[in-house]
């Protein structure tokens, strides 16, 4: 039986955490005060995460997941666009290794006349975070106001931004407290994240690209199918054209992973040189929110359209445009080190989850709040699972600052890589 527990009006938080802990039901009213007290600094980043791991253990039900996404969406303002302009849409993954698509779609879709008001995160976990990688370019900003996200979105059709004080603020803090606090993988905390960002966009289309396997949250199709079908009825709730795509995340996405390694693959993307895996999720996913056909868009990422547009949005918001062809040299680690192949064969495995892990060791993601990124660390990925690779030939190149990261990494690395004998 659905027992709710209400609190509100001097919330007692202890009480509140208890309740989640105990596995009943909080009141919209609750969540909506919790959310409001959080966001406000209220209350402290302990209660805050106890709740979570709560939350983590013992659920929110499809109301409560509704209720805590409109508290969190409407922690902030909500982007309100001009009558008459462009079809709003965008894209979110639900977090990968070497996911870097949205640096390429955005731009893409844009060149669609479509408009692209999007709202990223910072990594999360052992997930890469589309801010992060941004602000490897130097100067990019991702905290715009509403006034400059609108002029940009007239004048581009696409802008990139972060959570801010008055966008989804209280993502913003909850986000940041997960990806520390080993609460990330909540299918409702996840649902709860991600809808608040793109309902708060104002969106009329998005796909969402959920994402399966050792380098996801969710480690099976069977688990990304469940948040699938959350993401979708928190969106349809809310008047949102919501699709989406489940895709495994096995081994990284591309050959980079890193920040400035991952921008730098973006630009060869952009310019027609990107791998086949990253050109062919980018493509199936644009066309799910797109109004030209597949080939057209595959057009726009070859003919150069795609990335004159990703200069222009780089320029727009501060970024040094003139350095996008240099980014391994702008943030290049002063240690590289290869791992080779034991034996000749076909490449097996390639774990994304291990890679993902060794990268944040690496300083490529935060293991507490206050870490900064170090944008230049990271793995490169010379060869992909089912390409062939000789004895003692290089596999992956690792990109360290020091002795003692590039050992944590290379530990976390054992057994990713797998050769098959022979082929
Ligand atoms: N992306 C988000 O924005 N939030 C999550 O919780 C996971 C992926």
């Amino acid at each position: 039986m659905r027992r709710i527990v209400r609190l509100t009006f001097n919330m007692h938080v202890p009480s509140f955490i208890e309740t989640k802990r105990d596995g009943r039901v909080h009141a919209e009213a609750d969540l909506r005060e919790f959310i409001r007290g959080f966001t406000a600094g209220e209350i402290p980043d302990y209660q805050a995460s106890a709740w979570a791991m709560a939350v983590y253990f013992k659920g929110l039900d499809p109301a409560e997941t509704s209720a805590l996404t409109r508290a969190m969406m409407h922690s902030g303002r909500v982007l309100a666009h001009p009558p008459g302009s462009p079809p709003k849409v965008d894209k979110h993954s639900t977090g990968g290794v070497g996911d870097k698509v949205s640096l390429v779609l955005a731009p893409l879709l844009a060149c669609d006349g479509l408009w692209v008001p999007m709202i990223s995160g910072r990594g999360l976990g052992i997930t890469g975070g589309t801010l992060d990688k941004l602000e490897s370019i130097p100067g990019f900003r991702v905290d715009l106001s509403e006034t400059e996200t609108t002029a940009q979105l007239e004048r581009l059709g696409v802008v990139m931004i972060g959570q801010t004080e008055d966008l989804c603020p209280a993502d913003r803090r909850l986000y940041a407290l997960r990806d520390v606090t080993a609460t990330v993988p909540s299918i409702p905390l996840i649902v709860a994240s991600i809808m608040s960002k793109k309902l708060a966009e104002s969106l009329d289309r998005l796909v969402l690209d959920v994402k399966f396997g050792s380098g996801a949250f969710m480690k099976t199709r069977a688990e990304a199918q469940s948040l699938a079908t959350a993401l979708c009825a928190v969106g349809e709730e809310m008047g949102v054209a919501v699709t989406y795509l489940l895709t495994p995340m096995d081994e990284p996405l591309g050959r980079a992973v890193g920040n400035s390694l991952e921008v730098a693959e973006v630009v060869e993307t952009l310019q027609g040189r990107g791998p086949a895996d990253l050109v062919a999720l980018t493509l199936d996913l644009a066309e799910r929110v797109a109004r030209s056909p597949r080939e057209q868009l595959a057009r726009w990422i070859s003919d150069g359209t795609a990335w004159e547009k990703f200069v222009a949005l780089v320029e727009a918001q501060g970024g040094n445009s003139a350095v996008l062809g240099w980014m391994r040299e702008v943030h290049r680690a002063p240690l590289m080190h290869e791992i080779t192949a034991t034996h000749a064969g076909r490449i097996a495995a390639l774990d994304a989850g291990q890679i993902g892990r060794a990268c944040v060791l690496l300083g490529a993601g935060r293991k507490q709040a206050s870490d900064s990124i170090d944008a230049a660390v990271g793995c490169e990925l010379l060869r992909k699972v089912g390409e062939h690779v000789e004895r003692d030939e290089p596999v992956l190149v690792l990109h360290a600052r020091n002795e003692a990261t590039l050992m944590a990494g290379l530990r976390e690395l054992e057994g990713a890589l797998q050769i098959a004998d022979g082929e």
